[in-house]
């Protein structure tokens, strides 16, 4: 019964654990609708519209994926799209304590919501979003943490 499923994110950057989960889930659902979270409070490294290129380049070959973006709660979100599965990557144990409570309250606020986890590999399990940005704010290299179009072809803008 398994048909369409949400991944929503920051994606700021995308990063190699990203596109891993990414990944696993376009195997397991008919469609992935990646989907950027773009009204939180923390301090981007891109624009909205710069994260969503670099989703849409990235997975322009996997039919199954869609990229899309979104404000406001995520469950008024999936009402929107009629797609109740959520899917969100876990790395460490840490991560599963903060998922584990955000997915309750998601079905808290409406109880057809089902969040899904996959595991990422191991090998993706240090990198996360946060420690990019601080690593590029520090002038360090970041190539090997994200996917090759963020320091190739779309260099991002230094503040
Ligand atoms: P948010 O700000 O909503 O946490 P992120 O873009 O940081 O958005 O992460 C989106 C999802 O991807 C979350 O479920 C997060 O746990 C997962 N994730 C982040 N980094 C990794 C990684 N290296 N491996 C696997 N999952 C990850």
């Amino acid at each position: 019964k398994l048909k369409i499923a949400i991944y929503p994110g920051s994606f700021d950057p995308l990063t190699n654990g990203h596109v891993d989960i990414i990944n696993r889930a376009s195997d397991l659902f008919n469609k992935l609708i990646i989907t950027v979270a773009t009204n939180n409070s923390k301090k981007c490294l891109l624009s909205k519209t710069k994260r969503l290129d670099i989703l849409k380049e990235t997975f322009l070959n996997n039919p199954n994926i869609e990229v899309d973006s979104f404000e406001g709660l995520l469950v008024d979100y999936a009402k929107r799209k009629r797609t109740f599965t959520i899917v969100r990557g876990l790395r460490t144990l840490s991560d599963f304590d903060y998922e584990f409570r955000m997915a309750i309250m998601n079905r808290n606020l409406d109880n057809r919501i089902e969040t899904i986890f996959l595991m990422t590999d191991e090998k993706y399990s240090h990198i996360s979003s946060s420690s990019i940005k601080e690593i590029y704010d520090l002038n360090g290299d970041i190539q090997q943490f994200v996917p090759q179009i963020i320091t190739k072809n779309k260099p991002i803008n230094r503040k």
